[in-house]
């Protein structure tokens, strides 16, 4: 099961548009292909319609835990971007990765939703941005930063340029190096859940880190991404059901 999921991410993490554009159901988030329907747009997509732990979620309500801090080993590395028809994602080499639960989970990719698909005490943001984290056993970890109105990113205007305009799009500009860490927040405080992928087939048993902090992005930024990726790239919010959100 999770060799299988592993293997079924790295087709659609990595090789994402070549992938999606062989299948047979289109998903998105406007028209026929839209976050209602996906769960009945194929039975692999069952879980995002009848899971109880689905993201993203309101993180409100929070129940107050010794949580340790999330130890990030992020290195820096040469820059590879795709336009996978639904997100910009910059793919991750071998060696970066964060320990927690006493598990490291290799950083496989990081890419972005707008407006952003977690909200934090009801409170959306412009963009979100996700680095996705697995372990030697294919388990998921993904990190959330919310990222707020504001100064442009310095990163994201690193990649923002190099951004494939169309879907199935990739560039891996020579000498430009970009490092993960450049996209987390100074304070590293976090909530934590566990949830779901937010796109098809919405597999459960994430472990969801949701930085308290914001980073930022310009109006600009969050502008180019948008006439890029279009207006809505973000899950609505889901139940949360009978899960604890830990701060
Ligand atoms: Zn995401």
């Amino acid at each position: 099961m999770n060799r299988s999921l592993l293997f079924a991410l790295g087709f659609f993490f990595l090789w994402g548009n070549a992938a999606t554009a062989a299948e047979k159901t289109h998903w998105g988030y406007t028209g026929h292909g839209a976050p209602e329907r996906w769960g009945e747009l194929s039975e692999n997509y069952a879980l995002c319609k009848t899971g109880k732990h689905q993201s993203p979620v309101n993180l409100s309500g929070t129940v107050k835990a010794n949580l340790n801090a999330i130890d990030f080993s992020y290195r820096p590395a040469p820059l590879r971007v795709v336009n996978n028809g639904h997100t910009i994602q910059v793919n991750y080499p071998k060696g970066s990765f964060i320990t927690v639960d006493g598990r490291d989970f290799a950083l496989l990719q990081f890419h972005f939703h707008s407006p952003s698909e977690n909200r934090i005490n009801g409170n959306a943001f412009p963009m979100e941005a996700h680095l996705v984290h697995a372990d030697k056993e294919g388990n998921l970890a993904v990190v959330a930063v919310m990222l707020t109105s504001g100064k442009v990113h310095a990163m994201l205007d690193n990649v923002w340029k190099h951004m494939p305009a169309s879907a199935g799009g990739k560039a891996s500009p020579a000498g430009v190096e970009i490092n993960a860490m450049d996209l987390l927040p100074e304070d590293k405080r976090y909530y934590r859940l566990s949830g779901s992928l937010t796109t098809p087939p919405c597999t459960e048993g994430v472990r969801w880190f949701v930085m308290k902090a914001p980073a930022t992005v310009s109006g600009k930024q969050a502008d180019q991404f948008r006439s890029t990726m279009g207006r809505h790239t973000n899950r609505p919010v889901q139940p949360v059901n009978a899960r604890v959100v830990l701060e």
